[in-house]
C-alpha cells in the first residue's frame, strides 16, 4: 500500500492507495494555511499516522508516501522550493517527514501528480507519452515521457502555465508577460470577460446572472452563456481556446505526445470546450498533414490528487 497526500491551500487530504491506484480509505482536515510550515507539517504527519491506524494497518505495510504540493519542489531532495499560497519557501519536507515516519517520502507538484493519476488509471491509461493540462485558478501540467513523469532537474519541467504564447494586456504573477495562464486559466477567462462587459456595447446573458456585481462572475456562468450562443461569452471563450491551442501546438512540437488531457475546473465545460480546442489545434498545427495527438478530457475528479501522489511513491525507485 501507498499513502497519497494532497496538500492544498484549503485542505490536506490523505489516502491509502493500492498498487492499482484504488483509494481504500481517506480523510481530510483544513490546512490552516496562515500558520507556520512546521505546524502544518505536524498535522500532515499526524493525519498519516491516524489514517494508517484507522484502516488497521501498520507503518510497515506502507511502501512509500507521495505528497502533491501547490508549488515547486526539487525532485531528488524533496525540498519545497516555493508554495506561494502556503507562504512556504525552502522547506526540507522529505527530510522532515522521513525522519519522523521512517517511510520513504516523495514530493512533486500537485498538477503534475494529477497528470500521473490520469496516466495510471484515467484518460492516459495505456499510453506511454501524454501531457496533462489543468485549467483552474492557474494552469498546471503533468508530462509523461516514455512512461515516466517529467519534472526536470529543478522541478519546473511541467510548468506549462508559464509558457509564453502571446502578448497580453496584463503581466503574469511570475513577472513575465504573455504566460499561457494569463490567457487560458479560469482567472484569465473571468478577467477578460469582465473587461469585455465593461468595454463592449452588446448585451450578454451573463448580466442577469451576476446580480449587478461583476465580482460574482465565474467560469461556469461564462460557459453557460457561451453554450447558449452568447456573443460576448463566446468571444471570451474563443480567446482562451486560441491561446490554449498555441500552447498545445508548442508542446506537440517539442514532445509530440500521444495524448493531451485537459483537466481542472474549466474542463467541466466538457465537450463544448473540447470541440473548440480540437478545431483550433487542427486549424493551426504547423505540419498540416500530421496529427498532433489525441485531445481528451480528464476522467478523474478531486481524488486525482491523492491517487497521483500515491503513484509517485510507486514510480520512484528506492
Ligand atoms: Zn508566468
Amino acid at each position: 500500500m501507498y499513502i497519497g497526500v494532497d496538500l492544498g491551500g484549503t485542505n490536506i487530504a490523505v489516502g491509502i492507495v493500492d498498487n492499482f491506484g484504488k483509494i481504500h480509505y481517506q480523510k481530510s482536515i483544513p490546512t490552516g494555511a496562515h500558520r507556520k510550515s512546521d505546524e502544518v507539517i505536524e498535522d500532515i504527519i499526524n493525519l498519516i499516522i491516524q489514517v494508517i491506524d484507522e484502516y488497521g494497518l501498520n507503518k510497515e505495510h506502507i511502501k512509500a508516501i507521495g505528497i502533491g504540493i501547490p508549488g515547486l519542489s526539487e525532485p531528488i531532495t524533496g525540498n519545497v522550493i516555493q508554495c506561494v499560497n502556503l507562504n512556504w519557501s525552502k522547506i526540507p519536507l522529505k527530510r522532515i517527514m522521513e525522519r519522523i515516519l521512517n517511510i520513504p517520502v516523495f514530493v512533486d507538484n500537485d498538477a503534475t501528480l494529477a497528470g500521473l493519476a490520469e496516466f495510471e488509471i484515467g484518460s492516459m491509461k495505456g499510453k506511454n507519452n501524454g501531457v496533462f493540462i489543468t485549467l483552474g485558478t492557474g494552469i498546471g501540467g503533468g508530462i509523461i515521457i516514455d512512461g515516466k513523469i517529467h519534472t526536470g532537474v529543478n522541478g519546473i519541467g511541467s510548468e506549462i502555465g508559464h509558457m509564453v504564447v502571446g502578448k497580453n494586456y496584463y503581466d503574469c504573477n511570475c513577472g513575465r508577460n504573455g504566460c499561457l495562464e494569463t490567457f487560458s486559466s479560469a482567472t484569465a477567462l473571468i478577467n477578460y470577460t469582465k473587461k469585455l462587459m465593461e468595454e463592449e456595447e452588446y448585451e450578454t446573458l451573463i448580466t442577469e446572472k451576476i446580480n449587478g456585481d461583476l465580482n460574482n462572475l465565474n467560469g461556469k456562468m461564462i460557459f453557460h452563456a457561451a453554450i447558449r450562443e452568447d456573443k460576448l461569452a463566446n468571444k471570451a471563450v474563443d480567446r482562451l481556446v486560441k491561446y490554449l491551442a498555441i500552447g498545445i501546438i508548442n508542446i506537440a512540437s517539442v514532445i509530440d505526445p500521444e495524448i493531451f488531457v485537459i483537466g481542472g475546473g474549466l474542463s467541466k465545460a466538457g465537450v463544448f470546450l473540447l470541440d473548440k480546442v480540437r478545431a483550433e489545434v487542427l486549424k493551426n498545427k504547423f505540419i498540416k498533414n500530421l496529427p498532433v495527438g489525441k485531445i481528451a478530457l480528464a476522467e478523474l475528479g478531486n481524488e486525482a490528487g491523492i491517487i497521483g501522489a500515491a503513484m509517485l511513491g510507486k514510480h520512484n525507485k528506492f
